[in-house]
């Protein structure tokens, strides 16, 4: 476009004042464009000028003189000399620069001043390409002959385990409606309409104590079918993840995905979910080995029903240096962890903090399970929480010696759960993940007999150690979906009381069906590789739950409440 008149609009990223010419650096979210101005009444106004100005000027396009070209840029090399500068709006001083290149801001002022914050090109990078993102899912499943269909919002509590939010009803007083924590219901509903396959980026909100990274509302692609088995959804949610990953992200991904069964993972990883890039650091459990411990900690975990698990990191002793450790340890304990154990196999001997407290059988057994040169690190801690401090020491580990992962990104599934498992204070079954899952056809004897043996259809995605998504085959029958409300301790009435509508639908000719839902935000933030959800999300609320820029949650005028009949109790 060189010698063409051009009219640009944006805001002043930088202004460079060289006397006599003032450079500045325009900015909309394409990029980045150098406006130079030189007569003097330009220089006048553009000394008038504070970062974050939003102008439009016009002016002419210029190759830039040569060895002033800046490759780095889009437009590097090109300037625009300006004729016209119009100040469209001013802005006051920022809390912090928009500038990529200076630290970053605290993140509670960051989501307080969020306009500003996502004017920073990181941001604005993550907001498009979770557009982008969205945008293919929704091109994939609807060349795939999906259906995008909304479901209701304020509707009535849906059984993902999480506590409801609930919204009181203003015509019937004393009464709620809860928000979604899934679309689950409403999604089978929809199988039994005939609709075949649905699928919708539907927000969820489960109201949990927000653990590190959760968001009291969330995104999934919720999707279901119809005369489906669990092989037909796992292909096709295979071919949606290869071909969104590399539309998006440029990623690529081999098809199928590695698919093991709960047990096999749980006894090979003692993880539901483990990080496959690092198949060579062994995650053990360690019980039986310490079971005859003298080391308090060890002895104490154990009596409460822990268990002892072990990491292995494969020639991490002579590079575990006792700051490193001492830092392992603070990170475990930030986690929520008591501690983290280290032992350093130097020949056959060992260095560790425990190491004289070990019994000559202990120690035989630690040489036998490990080779020389092996780091280890034990977490005797409750499942989850083990499994997040010794994922994070794998990710360290691997980080501190360089170890690269064959693919950045490790997809595979899970299935085969356990489809109950027993609530001792209540004396009732649950479901492990939500009770319309179907068991495996050839376990389903086990029902009357072994409930906690009985196998499921649930099949999670996993990715890098994470939970992607989740999702089933369904109970398409009315009465074998009773059966289990009823080993869920609901009787007739109470099963028809809370689940009456969806078992009446059930038993109006319901197709088999199943389906799935998996995270938007956490897809999205991995793989732009962000650590926190936070990051891909235009407006998230802070790890408090409340929304610095809005200030909710918020106080209501008394006339509300009145209307809603509510009265505040505390
Ligand atoms: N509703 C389930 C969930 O939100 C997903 C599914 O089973 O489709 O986890």
């Amino acid at each position: 476009m060189v010698n063409q008149e051009v009219r640009l609009c944006g805001w002043v990223h930088t202004v460079r004042n060289h006397g006599g010419v003032i450079f500045i650096d325009l900015r909309d979210r394409s990029g980045i464009v150098q406006i130079v101005c030189r007569e003097p009444q330009l220089i006048a106004d553009a000394e008038k000028l504070g970062l974050e100005y939003v102008l439009q000027i016009t002016g002419r396009v210029d190759k830039r003189p040569a060895g002033s070209e800046n490759l780095e840029i889009f437009t590097g090399k090109v300037e625009i000399i300006v004729k016209a500068i119009n100040i469209l709006n001013t802005c006051k001083t920022l809390p912090f620069p928009v500038d990529t290149h200076q630290a970053e801001a605290n993140e509670e002022t960051r989501l307080k001043y969020r306009f500003i914050d996502l004017r920073r090109p990181k941001m604005s990078r993550a907001l498009q390409k979770r557009h982008e993102f969205n945008l293919a899912v929704r091109q994939f499943l609807s060349h795939e002959g999906f259906w995008e269909i909304e479901t209701p919002i304020l509707t009535r509590s849906t059984p993902e385990g999480a506590r409801d939010y609930l919204v009181p009803s203003r015509q019937a007083p004393g009464e709620f409606y809860a928000l979604p924590q899934s679309p689950q219901i409403f999604k089978q509903m929809l199988m039994v309409s005939g609709v075949e396959k649905y699928f919708q980026i539907a927000r969820c909100f489960r109201d949990e104590d927000l653990r590190a990274d959760r968001q009291p509302e969330f995104t999934q692609i919720d999707l279901e079918m119809s005369f489906v088995d669990e092989v037909d959804v796992l292909r096709l949610v295979e071919r949606l993840i290869k071909s969104t990953f590399k539309s998006v992200f440029d990623v690529d991904l081999e098809i199928p995905f590695d698919q093991y069964a709960y047990d096999e993972v749980m006894s090979l990883y003692q993880s539901d979910k483990p990080d496959l890039r690092y198949k060579s650091f062994l995650r053990r459990k360690f019980d039986d080995l310490f079971a005859q411990t003298q080391l308090r900690v060890l002895k104490s975990a154990l009596e409460s029903g822990k268990s002892i698990y072990a990491l292995t990191i494969p020639e991490g002793a002579p590079a575990a240096a006792r700051m490193e450790l001492d830092r392992n340890v603070a990170a475990a304990k930030a986690f929520g962890a008591q501690g983290l154990i280290w032992l350093k196999r130097n020949g056959s001997t060992w260095e560790s903090p425990i190491e004289k407290y070990l019994s000559p059988t202990e120690r035989a057994e630690l040489l036998k399970r490990t080779n020389p040169n092996d780091l280890l690190l034990l977490c005797a801690e409750e499942a989850n929480l083990a499994d997040r401090v010794l994922k994070e020491m794998q990710r360290h580990w691997a980080a501190l010696l360089n170890i690269r992962p064959a693919a950045p990104f490790a997809l595979a599934w899970v299935h085969g759960f356990p489809l109950l498992e027993f609530v001792v204070q209540e004396k009732r079954w649950q479901a492990t993940h939500n009770p319309f899952t179907a068991p495996l056809e050839k376990d389903r004897p086990l029902l009357k007999t072994a409930p906690g043996k009985v196998r499921s259809h649930q099949y999670d995605l996993i990715m890098n150690g994470v939970e992607l998504g989740s999702g089933s085959i369904r109970n398409h029958q009315s009465d074998a979906q009773k059966e289990l409300f009823g080993l869920m301790g609901y009787d007739e009435a109470g099963a028809q009381e809370r689940f009456g509508w969806m078992l009446e639908a059930l038993a109006h000719g319901a197709p088999p069906h199943g389906g799935i839902a998996f995270g938007v935000d956490r897809i999205v933030a991995m793989l732009l590789g962000e650590e926190s959800i936070r990051e891909v999300i235009a407006f998230p609320k802070n790890q408090r739950g409340i929304c610095p820029f809005s200030e909710a949650p918020a106080p209501v005028e008394f006339q509300q409440l009145k209307e809603l009949g509510l009265k505040l109790a505390y």
